[in-house]
């Protein structure tokens, strides 16, 4: 590494004009860590816990998930670690959990499963909660959130796990952040209400776009019309950063948008100012976001808004960034 990227890999991620952006991680895997080494990061903006249960035959116990989320907490003792709670279903089958279903994408997946099945619901967070004890700098995340209730029912059982396990190891255990993953059209209109409930907001741009166009993330037949750079789903962004703002509740995005030069460039215009990607994507996002200020990239975000194509979007950042250098 030259002196310039070892420079970069270690300062906080700044944009032309100074305005600070909060950048962090994507993980599930012990590997990622390792790709993050030496990078200076925000903490972890998506630990995704299905991963270490679809690698195993079996649920792991309760005392196999605190050791597993204390590793993954202790990595990063002083940054806020944003844990998922279990997000199977769709295209993420658990082996010894079979689920037969015509449209799995529409059907059990995330939160709408564990509610059903409050035992795992509740002995994941109770894990979360022992695993944090010391390091106090756990945010819980709950996927795939449509309605309201399905946030109330998972606060009513974190309450009932924090006071059971603060009563069971007789001591006082910091209580946790709450979030909501946007990634359902419909929670995107209740970000109102929601907003009395938690104390921050996802966008999982993965799920939103392709429940907004209604294409399957995975279809290879249709994959040319998946597209986070379709108007309709720009358009969508945009109202959902700004209804975060107006509620006044930080939002970070996720998905695989947040790691993209495009993506972060015209989320950046549309508000947003904290990200999370997967760590091979750190080094990059932290240079373009150096050579490029708020105002360019609001004059690219109103550039491409008279657009229709996603290609032509793309071509027109594209140019734009490689004017820049
Ligand atoms: C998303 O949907 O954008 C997301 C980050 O979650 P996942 O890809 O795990 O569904
Ligand atoms: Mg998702």
């Amino acid at each position: 590494l030259n002196d310039k990227v070892r420079e970069l890999a270690a300062d906080q991620a700044v944009t032309k004009d100074g305005k600070v952006i909060a950048l962090h991680i994507n993980t599930g895997l012990a590997a990622d860590f390792d790709v993050a080494k030496g990078l200076a990061v925000d903490g972890i903006g998506l630990f995704r816990t299905e991963i270490p249960f679809m690698v195993r035959q079996r649920f792991p116990s309760e005392s196999e998930q605190v050791e597993l989320y204390r590793h993954v907490l202790e990595s990063y003792p002083d940054k806020p670690v944003c844990m998922r709670t279990l997000d199977v279903g769709g295209d993420k089958p658990l082996p010894y959990f079979p689920i037969e279903e015509d449209n799995p994408f529409l059907g059990w997946r995330g939160i709408r499963l564990t509610l059903d099945h409050p035992e795992i619901h509740l002995i994941q967070m109770r894990a979360m909660l022992h695993a944090s004890r010391h390091t106090g700098n756990l945010s819980i995340l709950l996927p795939m959130v449509t309605s309201i209730n399905e946030v109330e029912e998972s606060l009513r059982l974190l309450k009932q796990a924090h006071s059971e396990l603060c009563e069971e190891l007789s001591c006082e255990i910091p209580w946790p952040k709450v979030g909501v993953m946007l990634e359902v059209p419909a929670a995107i209109y209740q970000i109102g209400q929601l907003s009395t409930l938690v104390d921050y907001f996802s966008i999982g741009t993965n799920d939103l776009t392709q429940y907004l166009l209604a294409v399957d993330r995975n279809n290879a037949r249709v994959a040319s019309l998946y597209d986070y750079y379709h108007p309709g789903v720009l358009q969508a962004l945009h109202f959902v950063i700004q209804q975060c703002q107006l509620h006044g509740t930080p939002v970070t995005v996720c998905g695989e948008m947040a790691g993209e030069p495009i993506g972060i460039l015209l989320l950046l215009a549309m508000g947003c100012n904290s990200f999370s990607m997967s760590a091979q994507n750190l080094l990059k996002a932290k240079w373009i976001l150096k050579h490029i200020s708020s105002d360019d990239a609001c004059q690219f975000l109103k550039e491409v808004a008279i657009l229709s194509e996603p290609a032509q979007i793309r071509d027109v950042i594209v140019s734009k960034l490689e004017h820049a250098g």
